[in-house]
């Protein structure tokens, strides 16, 4: 079967596919010029085509295999797997080049070149140290942008990107076959060489939908944590509290309720954006302080939170109320507002929320109807 395939076809299939995916990102880009990463994959699968054609074009014109046009054909596609990287950079909003992005270029550029420099100094050395290093180098600057790809160079790790890693790593069998091949361990040349263009074909897909399928995984996650916070105050809504709320049920662990007295009056007397201010303030303290004690914050109601302090025992979430109170009455003098809170402990057995929510709320009205501005457990 194999037989009937050749080189020549192959690679123009991979430099069209290529090109098709080129056009694809940078179509994408034209529409959404803000995401640059969109470019990088671009002029990653454009430059890819390049490169293939242009190895042609120096094969068609019988380029001395030795001419270092070849070496820099090879640092350029090590360039095609640097861009891959350097777009997923851009994605998660870090500077996309960094100083190592020139280890996969140069070395896939020395595979073709050191082994030119050697046979120029050993001219008894075989002949098939220049195709075997070439391949080496290629597998080498593969496997280095493969794993940084994998492991994520920026933050999150997306499925699309770990498809796309595991493309890039697939071509190392291909080229462990090929190196064999050229140290002399196949018994078919013409096989040895047909089987980096034939993965080619399979992964240059895989590693392209891969990429293309980041943006819409990033979209959704995007929506779906917008969907579980409240947006004035950037705390977890009530979605985010029962989207969370099976981490949070510790049997044993604290539900804070806090709520600011008279909200209305602040409203009223001073405007809704000061009303606003309120909100945000008493967020970022309430929020700074359950960071201390391993806590999470919610905002559940107009000008209700609840901390959820899974890992607080009754007296800690009491020292993280009092605590709040504390750093509030330092500044009531010029928030001119107070806050009750209402503190339940989640029971043995319970498995949602509901039940120590209302515990809570029930605390926080008896803490109101004592006066407001206190605590009750
Ligand atoms: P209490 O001491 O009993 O808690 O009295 P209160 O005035 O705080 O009463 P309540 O908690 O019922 O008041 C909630 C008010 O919060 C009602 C609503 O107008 C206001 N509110 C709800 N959401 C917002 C918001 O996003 N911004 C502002 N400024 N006000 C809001
Ligand atoms: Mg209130």
């Amino acid at each position: 079967m194999f037989q009937t395939l050749d080189l020549t076809t192959l690679l123009l299939c991979s430099m069209l596919s290529s090109t098709a995916f080129g056009l694809v990102f940078a179509g994408l880009w034209r529409a959404r010029r803000a995401d640059r990463y969109l470019l990088h994959w671009s002029a990653s699968s454009l430059l890819y085509a390049v490169v293939l054609i242009s190895f042609q074009l120096l094969r068609v014109e019988a380029v001395p295999a030795d001419s270092p046009l070849f070496s820099l054909l090879y640092g350029l596609f090590g360039l095609t797997n640097v861009l891959v990287v350097s777009g997923l950079r851009a994605l998660s909003g870090r500077r996309p080049f960094a100083g190592w992005m020139l280890a996969p270029i140069l070395t896939s550029a020395s595979g073709h070149a050191l082994p030119v420099i050697a046979l120029s100094f050993f001219p008894a050395m075989p002949a098939s140290v220049l195709p075997a290093g070439e391949t080496a180098g290629l597998a080498i600057a593969m496997a280095m942008t493969g794993c940084v790809v994998l492991f994520g160079p920026g933050g999150r790790s997306w499925t699309g990107q770990r498809i796309t890693a595991l493309a890039l790593l697939g071509y190392l069998p291909g080229y462990a076959i090929a190196f064999a091949g050229e140290i002399g361990f196949s018994p078919s040349v013409n096989l040895v060489a047909l089987i980096p263009m034939l993965s080619d074909q399979l992964l240059l897909g895989v590693l392209n939908l891969g990429l293309l399928a980041i943006p819409a995984e990033r979209a959704q996650a995007r929506l779906r944590e917008a969907a579980r916070r409240d947006p004035l105050t950037g705390t977890w809504n009530r979605a985010g509290l029962d989207a969370a709320a099976h981490g949070l049920l510790v049997r044993g662990g604290a539900v804070v309720a806090i709520d600011i007295d008279h909200f209305k009056l602040i409203n009223d007397r001073r405007g809704h954006a000061a009303g606003d201010d309120a909100l945000v303030t008493l967020a970022r303290l309430a929020v700074g302080l359950a960071e201390r004690f391993g806590g999470e914050i919610a905002r559940v109601g107009g000008d209700e939170f609840i901390a959820m302090l899974p890992h607080a025992s009754g007296e800690q979430a009491r020292a993280f109320a009092d605590q709040l109170q504390i750093v509030l009455h330092a500044q009531a003098s010029r928030l001119g507002w107070t806050i009750s809170i209402g503190i339940a402990t989640i029971a043995a057995g319970e498995t949602s929320l509901e039940a120590s929510l209302r515990r809570a709320d029930e605390s926080l009205y008896r803490a109101k109807a004592l006066g407001r501005n206190r605590v009750a457990a």
